[in-house]
């Protein structure tokens, strides 16, 4: 996975004022450290994860492992989730928007904003592409996994 993330940028001879992540500031902004180990990306994930009902941090690990290596994190293992792909999918988009709206305009990271943003637009995605069952919002926030299979 290529983003160009401080180290890689420093890597190519681009000269930046610091190669420490945008987000933390505890370590450098490598991709393995924006995808598995930031803590503040990690807050993010570990409440998509639990809005989803995908068990423990460890699920969460090893989940975002196999995303790291291009895997799609199935929440049934027989039937990979279309519904779980897509929030995956919005998650590290937003993640990586909200990155670039930190370094390029100094804007917080706000952990609850980006996951109320994380839930209306995936769940705006889904609703315009799922025409035999009705989703409701009110159901998607509570629980969106509850819609899976029915797509
Ligand atoms: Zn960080």
């Amino acid at each position: 996975m290529r983003l160009p993330v401080r180290v890689e940028l420093d890597k190519c001879g681009i000269d930046l004022d610091s190669i420490r992540c945008p987000i933390c500031d505890n370590d450098a902004e490598s991709v393995e450290h924006m995808i598995l180990s930031c803590p503040k990306v990690m807050d993010v994930w570990v409440r998509i994860f639990r809005w989803y009902n995908l068990g423990n941090v460890n699920t969460l690990y090893s989940g975002l492992n196999d995303m790291f290596k291009g895997k799609v994190v199935p929440s049934d293992p027989n039937s990979p989730s279309k519904i779980w792909q897509a929030i995956e999918w919005v998650t590290g988009y937003l993640i990586w928007r909200y990155r670039n709206l930190k370094v390029f305009e100094n804007k917080d990271w706000n952990a609850p904003t980006m996951v109320i943003e994380i839930q209306a637009k995936s769940f705006l995605w889904i609703s315009s592409r799922t025409k035999k069952v009705k989703i409701e919002w009110n159901q998607w926030l509570l629980n969106p996994s509850v819609f899976d299979g029915h797509g």
